[in-house]
């Protein structure tokens, strides 16, 4: 059997009244980008505090590189790197006395050089932290977490507010970090993200894990198909099938049985004279699966 760089058992964290974490399991393989998901207060931020050591927990085990993350050990911190969504550098250093500040904590710090090659950020190496672009600060930020060669990285929202492009940057550097056999756990809103680069998710709402596969996993052991197609606004829409608006003129149905469906869809089209724009049928996307499984209220925790 794999390492486990992460064991939990039995996790759970109260605030007062209220439960955020109850009672989770989770097991994290050396080398493995595992993402945790779940709709917003579903208690994924807690749980990764307690996991870096930032925030006790009320019952159950946990290890972190075989120690417990409670007990604030500098071993563990030095085998570890963290990103947050909001760190504070110092604007006027340089990319590179940014990088080399940080190393100097560490007693076996990745040689600079490195660090920019994975970040992607050997053409900023001498321009100062205020004069980089949002996307560029937030490698930074990554390259501050790599600065130790840590073997266990937290990625908190990695790609929050990044253009399209950038996006593609980040993803590209997070897979080059499995390459360097990095652990990686990560925390995204974006589903396309967890499917692009997780190899297993778990899915949080509520203070619990409800799903914990691989991406195509989790899609797979749904076997129902959407159809999605537009049609003009105010369109009397056939009963029967499901089809409700998801967006904006764009009208959907989930369907264990796509050819009746269709079938029945197309005729109904037909007979009324209606040009079923842009009509796809697809397997289920990693969305569509999250949308299912957080449906149940809005996914903040209760007491
Ligand atoms: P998001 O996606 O919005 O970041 P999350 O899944 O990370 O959400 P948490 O931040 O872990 O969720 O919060 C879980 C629940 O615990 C929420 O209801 C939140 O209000 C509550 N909570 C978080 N931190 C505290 C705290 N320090 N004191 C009291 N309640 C808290």
């Amino acid at each position: 059997m794999a390492e486990a760089v992460i064991k939990v058992r039995g996790l759970r964290k109260r605030y007062g009244e209220l439960e955020a974490v109850r009672g989770i399991d989770l097991r994290i393989e050396r080398g493995e980008v595992f993402a945790l998901l779940g709709p917003n207060g579903a208690g994924k931020t807690t749980t990764v505090e307690i996991l870096e050591g930032h925030r006790s927990r009320t019952a159950g085990e946990v290890s972190v590189l075989g120690f417990d993350p409670g007990r604030n050990e500098v071993a563990l911190k030095e085998r570890t790197g963290i990103v947050l969504q909001h760190t504070g550098l110092e604007p006027y250093l340089t990319v590179s006395e940014t990088v080399d500040m940080f190393r100097g904590f560490y007693p076996r710090p990745l040689p600079l050089d490195e660090v920019l090659e994975v970040v992607g950020l050997e053409e900023q190496r001498d321009q100062r932290v205020r004069r980089l672009s949002g996307g560029q600060q937030r490698r930074l930020d990554v390259a501050v977490g790599l600065a130790g060669d840590p073997e266990l990285l937290f990625l908190d929202e990695p790609t929050t507010g990044f253009d399209p492009t950038a996006r593609r940057g980040a993803w590209a550097m997070i897979r080059s970090l499995r390459e360097l056999g990095k652990t990686v756990l990560l925390t995204t809103h974006y589903l396309d993200e967890a499917q692009a680069l997780a190899d297993r998710v778990a899915i949080m709402v509520r203070g619990e894990i409800v799903a914990e596969d691989t991406p195509a996993g989790l899609v797979a052991a749904d076997p129902d198909a959407v159809i999605r197609f537009r049609a003009p606004r105010g369109t009397a829409l056939p009963d029967g099938l499901g089809l409700r608006e998801a967006d904006e003129g764009l009208i959907e149905a989930r369907t264990a049985d796509p050819t009746r469906d269709l079938n029945a869809l197309t005729s109904w089209a037909l007979a009324e004279g209606i040009e079923l724009e842009d009509l796809t049928v697809s397997r289920l996307s990693l969305e569509d699966v999250f949308l299912r499984l957080t449906d149940e209220g809005d996914g903040e925790v209760g007491s």
